[in-house]
């Protein structure tokens, strides 16, 4: 092994992709590099902060963490250092090597999408690819490798903190990187970055200093300038930024540590910075994004919080900071009164914990109540966005239940492309109106083409749609709202009689059929379909399409089977009511022929393709599809030849 050299490792081959992009970004706010090795210098500060607080002997004669820029004009090379926790030989190899976080590919692909090679990107064009760029760096975890986007090479001399061994990492972005023993390196990490001859601005002082100032001032050590001399200034605030008053933070401080704490581009959606004095004292700044994370419907569902007490860092893998249906929040809780050396593991049951969860939880839905009530269209961009998530509460957090019922938004069949509150679709209901009614599917638009909804939509009766998989679970638990139950009008009888038509056409062209024979009609459908179906009855849900099914007053309601059985529940099979509309042309012709003919062969073709025709309807299989064919061609060829 060559005594410069030291072993050679090859890349991960999503790091190699990613690293080529980089070298050849044309982003123009490669300056990012800088916030990206400030953040972990951070990062590795605050974690040997913790373990100091078990081991103080960590720290040693070398108590004040920090980080120094520092940049050396003859060679070209900008150092950037922290005395933090250091890394291992093998860390070195994982953390530096590979990507850890999930969701890689998708990042290299988002990466390849928006770094505009193609060329033809204007003015515009590409100013909004370079932050979707330095927002993808931070979310997807791979803040290190930026530092290609400057460098030609780059070294990390690493020792860890209780460890007696250092480390030289080493690589040019291409391919591979080597290791090699470094005798005498100092406890945490060194990043020296060999800057390519067009990035050597960052050599300058005030240049340095400007991009500090712009997205690391809120970094709670001090970042210090180093010149040749050896002389220093500090470069940044130097406190916690949630640590000082409202009054002396800006909106562009809120933003970048927005930034640094969410790993998220764009601006907040909402920002909550509350200092609470009392029984229980705590800080907390909280932040709603104004996207949704990548990891959002991770089956995990952990929240991505990060708890200090008083400045030090403890975890952001604390489950009872905030419930999983406040997980799309983003920022830092700090509290005086937990203890500083409690253990990570029984933090969940901590009882001064879940004081502060109670409290995070009403504040965090008493201003998205407000911001409801004063920005509806904003509010809807967030519940867009995250009205799925907050869903959840409503059947894991019964004690929330009258805080989020009025936060929930929905889209009806009347209401277009507006979202209503319960509280609007109450009030635009009919007096004797007594239940809410909703339809459950996948999707809005087919929602609101349903056979089921016609009748409600002739009465002027608006329908909530409910096409999120969440929908299906909280309806049940919650039942109602105030007054007023949650009916499906896919389920049971339906109560319409009471309702007037508001323009009656739907009544169809042909003749009405004589007294009795539709009933005779419906006799003959039931007897042929026999146990296809649970029942056969007239329905007064439909005004333009002949026939419906609908699940029977204590089934399972057919979206939810459907949904059960998409996720490999076992689920005995569900027989349906067949329903039909009397108005119609069709149904009303068929009565006739009843009347006329009693049960015939063709009739009783009739019946099946009544039923094949309601399955269709729901976007279901029909059970035997030659059949339907042979009773559908002999229908029409019947039709035809008369
Ligand atoms: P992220 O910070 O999101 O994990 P990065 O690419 O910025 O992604 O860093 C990768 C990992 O490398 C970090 O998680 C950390 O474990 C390690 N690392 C980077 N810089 C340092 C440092 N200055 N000190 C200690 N570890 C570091
Ligand atoms: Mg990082």
């Amino acid at each position: 092994m060559a005594k410069t050299g030291g072993e050679r490792h090859a890349f991960q081959a999503e790091v190699s992709k990613l690293l080529g992009l980089m070298a050849n970004s044309l982003y123009r706010e490669k300056e990012i590099f800088l916030r990206e090795l400030i953040s972990n210098a951070s990062d590795a500060c605050d974690k040997l902060r913790y373990l100091a607080i078990t081991q103080p002997d960590l720290l040693g004669d070398d108590a004040a963490l920090q980080v120094t820029i520092k940049p050396v004009d003859k060679d070209g090379i900008l150092v950037v250092a922290d005395n933090g926790i250091g890394m291992s030989h093998e860390e070195l190899i994982d953390n530096l090597g590979t990507i850890a976080r999930s969701g890689t590919e998708a990042f290299v692909k988002q990466m390849a999408e928006t770094s505009g090679d193609d060329g033809e990107d204007g003015e515009d064009g590409q100013g909004t690819q370079e932050n979707q760029a330095a927002g993808l760096i931070g979310q997807f975890g791979v803040g290190f490798y930026s530092s290609f986007m400057v460098a030609k090479r780059v070294e990390v001399v690493t020792r860890r903190a209780d460890e007696a061994e250092g480390w030289r990492w080493r690589s040019d972005g291409t391919g591979s990187f080597t290791i090699a023993r470094e005798a005498d390196a100092a406890r945490g990490t060194r990043i020296e970055l060999h800057l390519r001859k067009e990035a050597r601005e960052f050599l300058e002082p005030l240049r340095i200093r400007t991009v500090v100032k712009a997205y690391s001032d809120h970094i709670g050590l001090p970042i210090w300038l180093e010149n040749e001399d050896g002389q220093k200034e500090m470069v940044n605030e130097g406190s916690a930024l949630w640590s000082r008053p409202r009054s002396e933070i800006d909106e562009a401080q809120y933003r970048e540590f927005y930034h640094h704490i969410a790993h998220m581009p764009g601006d907040p959606w909402h920002t909550i910075h509350l200092h609470a004095e009392g029984r229980i004292e705590y800080t907390a700044l909280l932040f709603v994004p104004d996207t949704q994370p990548f990891d959002l419907f991770d089956p995990a569902r952990r929240h991505r919080l990060r708890l200090y007490v008083r400045r030090v860092f403890i975890t952001d893998e604390c489950d009872g900071l905030v419930p999983p249906y406040l997980r799309f929040m983003r920022g830092v809780v700090d509290s005086s009164d937990l203890a500083l050396n409690v253990s990570r593991e029984t933090l969940q049951n901590d009882p001064i914990l879940a004081k502060i969860r109670t409290a995070l939880v009403k504040r965090a839905l008493s201003e998205l109540g407000k911001r409801a009530k004063k920005a509806p269209d904003e509010y809807a961009a967030f519940w867009e966005n995250f009205g799925a998530v907050l869903k959840e509460g409503l059947y894991e957090d019964a004690e929330q239940k009258d805080r989020l019922l009025p936060l929930v938004r929905f889209r009806s069949v009347a209401g277009g492309e507006r979202w209503l509150s319960l509280d609007d679709y109450v009030e635009a209901m009919p007096e004797d109106q007594d239940a809410i009614y909703y339809i459950s599917g996948e999707d809005p638009e087919t929602l609101r083409r349903s056979p089921q909804v016609e009748g409600f939509r002739a009465r002027g009766l608006d329908v909530l749609l409910m096409a999120d998989p969440v929908d299906q679970f909280w309806l049940p638990m919650v039942g109602a709202y105030g007054e007023k139950p949650f009916r499906s009008i896919t389920q049971g009888a339906s109560d319409l009689e009471k309702f007037a038509v508001e323009d009656d056409e739907s009544a169809g062209e042909a003749d009405a059929p004589a007294e009795g024979e539709m009933d005779k009609l419906i006799a003959l459908v039931k007897l042929t379909l026999a146990d296809a179906v649970k029942d056969v009855r007239t329905s007064e849900r439909l005004t333009e399409s002949p026939v419906c099914l609908v699940a029977d007053e204590g089934d399972l309601d057919m979206h939810l089977e459907r949904l059960l059985r998409q996720h490999r529940h076992e689920v005995p099979m569900q027989k349906r009511v067949l329903e039909i509309n009397p108005s119609h042309d069709l149904t009303r012709a068929l009565a006739r022929m009843v009347g006329q003919k009693g049960a015939t062969d063709a009739l009783e073709d009739a019946a099946h393709l009544l039923m094949d025709q309601a399955l269709i309807l729901e976007g279901e299989p029909v059970p035997d599809p030659s059949a339907f064919t042979r009773r559908l061609s002999g229908l029409v060829s019947r039709a035809l030849a008369d």
